[in-house]
């Protein structure tokens, strides 16, 4: 599975064993994980619980490669979509959790980009909107 971007190849060989384990476990779930999730199901891969302060020490790692995302309204991290180049915004199902990312130009993103201009160094953080996904309507009218 080539899940990393030829852009990213370089960092992977600076992944550590904790750093790699967080980055595969967040490329396997597609989904977004807290901390708390990510120490439960790597418990039974690495065979002994892991610190918290650890696992958020690798995160951070993660999050300054550019290789994750926070979702700061959920509390939860997540791995770029492949060949995101910006977190762009995502889409966050209230019901299903699931999220969507979409890279679609927008006014707030040509903003993001102004303001990088500028030399402000924003962090790497979608633009969060939360609300009910397809899926999910669907089932309401069932
Ligand atoms: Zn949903």
């Amino acid at each position: 599975m080539q899940v990393i971007t030829t852009e990213c190849q370089t960092v992977e060989v600076k992944l550590t064993g904790n750093r790699k384990a967080v980055l595969l476990l967040l490329q396997q779930q597609q989904r977004p994980l807290s901390a708390y999730e990510i120490i439960d199901l790597l418990r039974p891969q690495i065979g002994r619980i892991i610190h918290p302060m650890l696992v958020y020490r690798c995160l951070d790692f993660l999050l300054e490669q550019h290789l994750v995302v926070k979702l700061v309204s959920v509390n939860k991290f997540m791995v770029l979509p492949e060949g995101a180049t910006e977190p762009g915004q995502c889409l966050i199902c209230e019901r299903c959790q699931a999220v969507t990312f979409s890279q679609s130009s927008n006014p707030l993103q040509q903003q993001r980009r102004k303001i990088a201009a500028s030399g402000f160094k924003l962090n790497q953080q979608p633009v969060e909107f939360h609300g009910i996904c397809q899926a999910c309507q669907k089932d309401d009218n069932k």
